[in-house]
C-alpha cells in the first residue's frame, strides 16, 4: 500500500477537476489529481462538443491555452428541426459559442493545470473515501493494480455524474445534498461522424426531438465535414435504444450518405437543479458531481470550469480548518452565478415530463425564436403585447399548453428569487429549503408532474 500526502486531492481530470487543480496550484497548494483513465485517454469524454460562453471562462487556465481546440467558431444559432410541424426554427444563441475538439480541449486543460503546478496520477481508480468522524480526510483506490491512499486536508469530488465518492462517504451529518436519484439524469450517446461533403448548417447547432420518449437528437458541426451526432433522453422515460435510434436518423438524412464513424461514447449527465449544498467537512463536489449542468441544454463545461475555480478559491481560504461553514462560500458563489438560473430552468424540465411532447413542439414552433432563446438561457422571458397577440394567433390549438407554460414561467421566476436569498451559512439551509420546496410543490401542482426531488 502506497500513501501520498497532499493539501488537496482532486478526483477526476475532467473540466471541473482541471480548473480546480490549476487554481489551487497557482495559489501554492500541493495538489494531486487522480484519474482512472490512462494518460492518453484522459480528457476523452462523451460530449456534444458545444462550448458556450468561451469568452468569459475563468482565468485559472488562460483562454490562449484552450483556443487551439476550438474547431468551429462560426456557430451563432440553434436550428430546431420540428418535422411533425414541418418547421425549422433558427434561434440566436447569446454569447460566444464554439464547437470544439473535446479530446484536444481535455488534453489542453490537463496541460494547463500541470503547468500551474498540479501533479496528475493516471490509471488510478478511486474506490472509497477516508473519513475521521464527519470529516473526509482523503481517498483510497487502486493505482496500476496496487492499493493506494491519498491523505489530504480537502478532497475535491470532480468524478462526474453519479460519482462513487458520494456513495461511499457518510454525509448524513452534513448539509451535503444526498437527494439524488437516477431519474434526475439523462442518458446520452454520441458519435463523431465524418461526412464526404460539407453540410449546409455548419454555422448552427442542430436540435431535433426524438420520435420516442422525451429526448432530443443533436448535430453539432466540429467542422463542415466533422459532425458530433448524438441523442439523449431523460431517465424518467421509457429507455431509448440510443445507438439504434441515432443510426435510424442518420440514415434518413441525405447529408450523412457515405459518412464514416470516427468515435463513439456514451454517458449519463445530470439534468437537475444544482445540489443544495455541495460541501461537507473536508469535502467539496464540483461540476457534474454536483449537478452543475444547464438542465435544458445539457451544457456542463462552463459550469464545471466555474465550479472548479470557485471551489479552489474557497479551499485556499478555508484550508487551515475546512469545516462546512468555512467551505460554505463556495455554495454561495455557485448559486449566485448560475445555480439559481439552472434551478429555474429545471422547472421547464419538470413541465416537459408532464406535457405531451407533441404539444410542446407545436408550441415551440409557434413562438418567436428570440423569446425562446431568452427563456432557454436566462430562465425567464418577457413579451410585448403585440408579440403576445401575434404568437397567440399562431399558436391557436396549443393554448392549454401556453397557459401551463405561462404559469410555470411565473413559478420559475419565483424560484429564481428564492435562490437570490440562498443562505449565508449552513445553519440557514433547512429554513431556505422549506421555502424553496413550497414553490416546488406549486410547480408539481400546476404542471401535474410527479415530484422530481
Ligand atoms: C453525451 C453528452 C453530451 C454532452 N454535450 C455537451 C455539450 O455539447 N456542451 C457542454 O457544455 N456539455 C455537454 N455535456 C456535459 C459535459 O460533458 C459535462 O457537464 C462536463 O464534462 C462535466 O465535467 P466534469 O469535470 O464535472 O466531469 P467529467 O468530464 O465527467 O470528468 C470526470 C472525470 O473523473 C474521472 N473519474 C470518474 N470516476 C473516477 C474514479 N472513481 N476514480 C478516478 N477517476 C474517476 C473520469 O474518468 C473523468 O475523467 C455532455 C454530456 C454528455 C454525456
Amino acid at each position: 500500500m502506497t500513501t501520498h500526502e497532499c493539501d488537496v486531492v482532486v478526483v477526476g481530470a475532467g473540466t471541473a477537476g482541471c480548473y480546480a487543480a490549476a487554481s489551487l496550484a497557482q495559489d501554492g497548494l500541493d495538489v494531486v489529481v487522480v484519474e482512472r483513465k490512462d494518460e492518453s485517454e484522459a480528457g476523452h469524454i462523451a460530449c456534444g462538443d458545444a462550448l458556450k460562453g468561451a469568452d468569459a471562462f475563468p482565468e485559472a487556465i488562460p483562454k490562449s491555452r484552450i483556443e487551439g481546440s476550438f474547431t468551429n467558431t462560426g456557430v451563432d444559432h440553434g436550428r430546431f428541426e420540428l418535422p411533425a410541424h414541418d418547421t425549422v426554427l433558427d434561434i440566436p444563441v447569446p454569447g460566444e459559442l464554439a464547437v470544439i475538439d473535446r479530446q484536444g480541449f481535455g488534453r489542453r486543460i490537463i496541460d494547463g493545470a500541470e503547468s500551474a503546478g498540479a501533479t496528475f496520477h493516471y490509471d488510478t481508480v478511486v474506490q472509497d473515501v477516508l473519513q475521521e468522524g464527519d470529516r473526509v480526510t482523503g481517498v483510497r483506490g487502486i493505482r496500476k493494480g496496487d492499493p493506494v491512499t491519498y491523505e489530504a486536508d480537502v478532497t475535491v469530488d470532480a468524478a462526474g455524474a453519479l460519482s462513487i465518492l458520494q456513495d461511499k462517504a457518510d454525509l448524513d451529518g452534513a448539509t451535503f445534498d444526498t437527494n439524488v436519484s437516477y431519474s434526475q439524469f439523462c442518458s446520452a450517446y454520441r458519435e463523431i461522424v465524418e461526412v464526404p461533403d460539407p453540410v449546409e448548417w455548419d454555422d448552427a447547432l442542430v436540435f431535433k426531438p426524438t420520435q420516442r420518449a422525451a429526448g432530443y437528437l443533436w448535430y453539432f458541426p466540429r467542422t463542415s465535414t466533422t459532425i458530433n451526432a448524438g441523442l439523449g433522453f431523460q431517465m424518467t422515460e421509457e429507455p431509448m435504444k440510443l445507438v439504434h435510434d441515432l443510426r435510424a436518423d442518420l440514415e434518413r438524412r441525405p447529408e450523412f450518405a457515405g459518412a464514416e464513424v470516427q468515435d463513439k461514447l456514451g454517458a449519463a449527465l445530470p439534468t437537475r437543479r444544482p445540489y443544495d449544498s455541495a460541501v461537507a467537512p473536508g469535502f467539496v463536489a464540483v461540476g457534474d458531481a454536483a449537478g452543475h449542468v444547464n438542465p435544458t441544454t445539457g451544457g456542463g463545461i462552463a459550469g464545471a470550469a466555474y465550479a472548479g475555480t470557485y471551489a479552489a478559491e474557497t479551499i485556499v481560504d478555508a484550508r487551515d480548518d475546512p469545516t462546512e461553514a468555512a467551505l460554505w462560500a463556495y455554495n454561495e458563489r455557485v448559486m449566485d452565478h448560475f445555480g439559481g438560473r439552472y434551478a429555474g430552468l429545471d422547472v421547464y424540465n419538470v413541465l416537459s415530463t408532464a406535457v405531451d411532447v407533441d404539444d410542446l413542439m407545436g408550441l415551440l414552433a409557434s413562438l418567436p425564436g428570440e423569446k425562446l432563446a431568452e427563456a432557454l438561457y436566462s430562465g425567464s422571458t418577457s413579451m410585448g403585447l403585440a408579440l403576445k397577440l401575434k404568437s397567440a394567433i399562431k399558436s391557436f390549438g396549443y393554448w392549454g399548453t401556453i397557459l401551463d407554460f405561462y404559469r410555470t414561467k411565473q413559478l420559475a421566476e419565483e424560484l429564481i428569487d428564492r435562490y437570490d436569498a440562498y443562505p449565508s451559512g449552513p445553519e440557514g439551509l433547512s429554513a431556505w429549503q422549506a421555502e424553496r420546496d413550497g414553490v416546488m410543490d406549486r410547480v408539481y401542482e400546476t404542471t401535474g408532474a410527479d415530484p422530481k426531488y
